[in-house]
């Protein structure tokens, strides 16, 4: 679909970790777990859920981070410690993405959040769909078929 405009460059804060992706998201989100706001050092987490096989890092060295889990595995920046991606989402089949790395994210708007049991106070997403906790699972589908349809697109 020629309105992705892909594939999209990315890079961390250093640019020492080239990055691209080269196939649609699924579904963008923001996460305001008190998780996603340690790991962010911010309100919120933002991310893209892309097919993992629609995600390259090019060059650079990552190393883990975060919790150091099996599931969710957190990647950073070897140098400048920017967290970029996380893997081994839905046994590998996906990769969550932090769109702040593009190199143009003006575009992106969060089309479902998650945690607002969590949320600080005034913070606002422009989420469309909202959560207390995570969504459950059989309400993906109809999150992705939304996203598909009426989610955010590069400018
Ligand atoms: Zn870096
Ligand atoms: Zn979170």
């Amino acid at each position: 679909m020629s309105d992705w405009k892909l594939p999209w460059s990315a890079s961390c804060l250093c640019g020492r970790v080239k990055m691209r992706v080269t196939a649609p998201p699924l579904v963008s989100m923001a996460c305001h777990c008190r998780g996603c706001q340690k790991l962010t050092s911010g309100p919120y987490s933002l991310s893209l859920l892309l097919p993992a096989a629609a995600f390259e890092k090019l060059e650079g060295e990552t190393e883990l981070g975060g919790l150091h889990r099996e599931a969710s595995t957190h990647h950073f920046c070897a140098y400048c410690k920017n967290w970029l991606y996380t893997t081994n989402i839905g046994g590998g089949q996906f990769v969550n993405f932090r769109p702040a790395m593009l190199e143009d994210a003006r575009w992106v708007v969060p089309y479902v959040e998650s945690y607002v049991s969590e949320k600080l106070p005034q913070v606002v997403s422009g989420a469309k769909h909202s959560f207390a906790e995570f969504p459950p699972v059989e309400a993906y589908p109809e999150l992705m078929a939304g996203f598909a349809r009426e989610g955010c697109r590069p400018g």
